[in-house]
């Protein structure tokens, strides 16, 4: 598959990158390489013959519409967004920007593309979302692909449109568009902005844990390479039009997820002074618009393609914290380049 990968440099989209490229496919990455990005992530397929990059922002239409001429590609794969909630409370307007106006000029621009010549006959456009976008649910439910958008926080009001469009154009235009919503995702690479890795490297160093509430909001998690694995299939295999909710089957309260990663350093940190780490958890006042619950049923993805997590949240999270622990380098690295987790007020959802 010819995968033009947008948002490749970033957490979720270097992963789809890295798989994709150990399965023989040919990979375009687009990536504007804003403060989530980092290179490294993708270090280990710069110099593939089957890999390229641009450096450039989805916003920029013309730019989008003549890489798909040039690269014409088989799928564009749409992961390029800001992601942050509590940064979309701050300022909304680059989410606007990048996750409504962008995901537009690539619609467009695949629009085009498609009517073209050159186009492969299977083309199709496929669009990552979030979970965020149903809202919040009380103590029972779960998400299916037919649930309502009730999105509450910017960052989610801003992938929701970016949805609606995608919507738009394949009822409209009739271009093969494929929308996936997947919960809440850790493992490497993730940018120290998020909960998991921040949790990480504030036990790590002795600082407090900063819980949002009583750490009672529940998210369901899912392993990153679990999540690209999942996107790769949808590409090659998912049906025209359709959309897949993808998730990991582990519902966890904030407040377990975060003892899960201290009871791993404890283990993994005999001789530290911050055992147990637990200790180290601080409970702050919540964040405005906090959803309490989310839960997504994912039974479509198994039952049409046969897709199922591979590592439960306990197996993934012990292998996340170990690379963390093995990688301080990646992360020492940019620090103060747009995270700092001394100054986080608090922690919730990503
Ligand atoms: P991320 O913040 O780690 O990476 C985003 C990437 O997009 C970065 O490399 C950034 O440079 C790039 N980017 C941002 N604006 C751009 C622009 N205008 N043009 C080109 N590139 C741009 O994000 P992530 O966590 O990897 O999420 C990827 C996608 O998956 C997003 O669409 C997000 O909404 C969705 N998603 C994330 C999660 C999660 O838990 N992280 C869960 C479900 C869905």
């Amino acid at each position: 598959m010819r995968l033009m990968v947008t948002g490749g440099a970033g957490f979720i989209g270097s992963a789809v990158v890295r798989q994709a490229i150990a399965a023989g496919d040919t990979v375009l990455n687009v990536d504007k390489l804003t403060y989530a990005a980092n290179p490294e992530n993708i270090a280990n397929v710069a110099d593939h013959p089957n890999y390229q990059f641009s450096e450039s922002d989805i916003c920029d239409m013309d730019e989008m519409a003549r890489l798909m001429n040039q690269f014409k590609p088989d799928c564009v794969m749409n992961l390029a967004a800001e992601t942050h909630v509590d940064r979309s409370i701050d300022g909304p307007g680059a989410f606007i920007q990048t996750n409504i106006v962008g995901t537009y000029s690539l619609l467009e621009a695949a629009r085009n593309f498609s009517k073209s010549d050159d186009a492969p006959k299977s083309f199709r456009f496929h669009h990552i979302s979030t979970d965020e976008v149903f809202g919040s649910l009380g103590p029972t439910g779960e998400f299916t692909e037919d649930s309502p958008y009730q999105p509450n926080s910017p960052y989610s009001a801003a992938k929701a449109s970016s949805d609606m469009l995608a919507r738009a154009w394949r009822e409209t235009y009739g271009l093969d568009v494929i929308v996936t919503n997947c919960s809440n995702n850790y493992g490497p690479f993730q940018f120290p902005e998020k909960l998991i890795p921040v949790v990480i490297i504030a036990a790590l160093e002795g600082r407090d844990i900063p819980i949002y509430g009583k750490g009672d909001n529940i998210r369901d998690w899912l392993y990153v390479e679990d999540h690209a694995d999942a996107l790769l299939l949808v590409a090659r295999k998912g049906k025209p039009g359709e959309t897949y909710n993808v998730g990991g089957r582990a519902e966890r309260t904030n407040l377990e997820l975060v003892k899960m990663i201290c009871a791993v350093l404890d283990d993994e940190l005999n001789d530290s002074p911050h055992r147990p780490h637990e200790g180290l958890i601080k409970f702050v006042s919540d964040r405005p618009g906090h959803d309490h619950r989310y839960a997504i049923n994912c039974e479509k993805i198994e039952r049409e393609l046969g897709w199922t997590p591979s590592l439960s949240v306990e197996e993934g999270m012990r292998q996340t914290v170990l690379w963390y622990l093995n990688n301080k380098e990646w992360w020492e690295a940019i620090r103060g380049k747009g995270f700092d987790v001394a100054k986080r007020q608090g922690l919730g959802q990503q």
